[in-house]
């Protein structure tokens, strides 16, 4: 059996949560959440970590532009959407929420800011 501690993320409370994970990395018992939220974050974190990856890419005039993913992805993805946000160039004009870049590990990657 293993103990992994985590602050819960879900919201600016932070509880500090403990999760007992037996040898096969199974959450048995999570303590230390105020809410169910934070139970259901210890067990994703443990389990399949996810992330929303948050970056710039490069548009057709050269300057960058802010863009995310629209969903968390696995956190041992980001290395990889990373390269494909790196690799991208993104025509202009676009707007907030256009997908410049379509099915990246379950997401998508859209902009966050308007540039015409
Ligand atoms: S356990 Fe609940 S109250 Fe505590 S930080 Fe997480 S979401 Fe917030």
């Amino acid at each position: 059996m293993a103990t992994r501690e985590l602050i819960c993320i879900i919201c600016p409370k932070g509880c500090n949560l403990k999760a007992e994970l037996d040898e096969d990395g199974k959450v048995l018992e999570v303590t230390g959440n105020t809410c169910k939220r934070g139970a259901e974050y210890a067990e994703n974190e443990c389990t399949n970590p996810m992330r929303t990856v948050t970056s710039t890419m490069r548009c057709s005039d050269g300057t960058v532009i802010p863009v995310k993913t629209t969903t968390p992805i696995p956190k041992g993805k980001i290395y990889e959407c990373m390269n494909l946000i790196n690799k991208g160039v993104v025509n202009l004009p676009v707007h907030i929420g256009d997908i410049v870049i379509a099915d990246v590990f379950g997401s998508n990657i859209a902009v966050t800011e308007n540039r015409t």
